[in-house]
């Protein structure tokens, strides 16, 4: 170990930052948010030291001493950075201050350094901070940037929380292991999502109640820890399109339940040990009809499960997210929703299609062209609006009754159409046809589910701005 990691208590102690350029800020930044009493040595201030200065973005100042370095400038000083760009000024800084054991960090010079400052994760209370001891500051960041992944932005207000209950459980739980257990059920259980999905005062109920029940009860069986729900958009396909929040429920997930859009990428990130169920509707035949499926999401959360339903694209567009947490709603089940990229915006962006453009649409409307009784019941006289781009979910099956409809309505027959298909996987598949065109393309072509449609003048910046590698027809 070539440095001892540590925290420094800084809050109103004094600290010296020599120099005036961008890198001399971020350092007066950083110790101005510990709380340190800054003072910055330089000749001149770039913009951002300037306002540091001027206090535009924080309650407190820092202190500009204007000249060059000195060796007063080191009296009373509890921590020195020397940011400069000039060697000798740095060198001296770094001499002068170790003579007087004052710790003196030289920015990018490990050699002149006694100490040196970290990558840092900031879910303050909670710090992360990582050193490659000097040897590689990239190497740091990237793993830092790993690290930001895995941690909620919640967490520090998480640690807060459970921080105003420490001393209640050091009276209730005795014994450290028992306690050190009563807070890890805490920490696996819902309590924590809840803070992290903004859900505080919830959370602090649930402990509160841990607290209150028997020693001899408190969480030993999978139901007194109390199930929920997870209704999480998965997105269109590619698994890198899904947000934090969703692999993080994936990963502590104990039950599954998944439908066809959700593709086996994106089911590969589940917790291995999490029981997987397929409740899929394929078109016309419902495998598993919406209310057990509403049923079965109760039924597991009574249970004490964490459940995860996962939904393609976004489980409020076309996804019935609704009626799914109604029942739980009515049950008192503890549900979240976590959105997810819906295969319009994931679809538009991989097909290189901008779904409003300053030039070709100021307005985008998203529908379902499902058919009942062989037609589609749609508003057609408010789709046909000029500088409007219109996207068909579910509309492959109608796309002959779509088309004509369009045209019928005061489209022009030439009106650009792209078909999406398996938008932002390997398969995707772009076809790009004309209103008039895209039934008698579709006649000649195999296509794979899931499609979208796209109509609109946008479909012509397809040709220029397509950058994923796709099947083109
Ligand atoms: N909740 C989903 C939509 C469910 S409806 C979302 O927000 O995306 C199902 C329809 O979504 C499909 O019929 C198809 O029109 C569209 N769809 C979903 N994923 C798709 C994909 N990867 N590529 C093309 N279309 C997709």
């Amino acid at each position: 170990m070539n440095f001892l990691p540590a925290f420094l208590r800084l809050e109103q102690q004094p600290c010296l930052v020599v120099g005036g350029g961008e890198v001399a800020a971020r350092k007066a930044h950083l110790l101005q948010r510990a709380g340190a009493r800054v003072t910055v040595v330089a000749p001149d201030l770039c913009p951002s030291l300037q306002r540091l200065h001027d206090g535009v973005d924080a309650t407190t100042t820092i202190d500009w001493r204007q000249g060059g370095f000195e060796a007063a400038d080191l009296a009373a000083v509890v921590l020195v950075v020397a940011a400069t760009n000039d060697p000798d000024v740095n060198r001296a800084v770094s001499e002068q201050a170790r003579q007087q054991r004052i710790p003196v960090n030289v920015v990018d010079q490990p050699a002149l350094c006694s100490f040196i400052f970290p990558s840092i994760v900031d879910r303050s209370p909670v710090m992360v901070a990582i050193s490659t001891g000097g040897a590689s500051p990239v190497l740091a960041r990237l793993l830092r940037a790993r690290l930001e992944t895995l941690i909620p932005t919640g967490y520090g207000r998480l640690a807060d929380l459970l921080a105003g209950f420490r001393e209640r459980a050091r009276q209730r739980f005795s014994g450290g292991r028992e306690r050190r257990h009563f807070w890890e059920r805490i920490l696996q259980g819902p309590a924590s999502e809840m803070v992290f999905a903004g859900r505080d005062a919830e959370a602090q109920q649930l402990i509160e109640a841990a607290l209150a029940t028997n020693p001899g009860q408190t969480g030993e069986s999978d139901a007194e820890s109390g199930g929920e729900v997870y209704l999480v958009g998965a997105g269109p396909g590619d698994p890198d399109l899904l947000t934090f929040r969703a692999l993080r429920l994936m990963q502590i997930a104990d039950v599954v339940l998944y439908d066809r859009l959700v593709a086996t990428a994106i089911l590969d990130l589940v917790r291995r040990d999490a029981e997987r169920i397929y409740v899929g509707k394929k078109r016309d035949f419902h495998s598993v009809r919406q209310e057990e499926i509403s049923q079965m999401l109760v039924q597991l959360a009574k249970e004490g499960k964490r459940v995860v339903r996962l939904k393609g694209g976004d489980p409020f567009i076309f996804g019935r997210g609704g009626e799914e947490i109604e029942l739980l709603a009515r049950n008192d089940i503890p549900f979240q929703v976590v959105p997810g990229i819906t295969a319009a915006s994931g679809c538009a962006s991989y097909a290189g299609i901008p779904l409003t453009h300053r030039d070709h649409a100021q307005s985008v409307v998203f529908v379902t062209g499902h058919q009942k009784d062989g037609k589609v019941n749609l508003n057609w006289s408010s789709l046909v609006q000029p500088q409007q781009t219109l996207v068909i979910y579910m509309g492959l099956q109608g796309a002959d009754i779509i088309c004509h409809e369009l045209i019928s309505h005061g489209l022009a027959e030439s009106t650009p159409v792209a078909l999406v298909t398996q938008g932002s996987t390997p398969q995707q598949q772009v076809i790009i046809a004309s209103l008039a065109s895209l039934p008698e393309k579709l006649r000649t072509t195999e296509v794979h589910a899931p499609t979208l449609i796209i109509v609109g003048d946008v479909v012509k910046l397809h040709d220029t701005l397509a950058w994923f590698k796709t099947g083109e027809e």
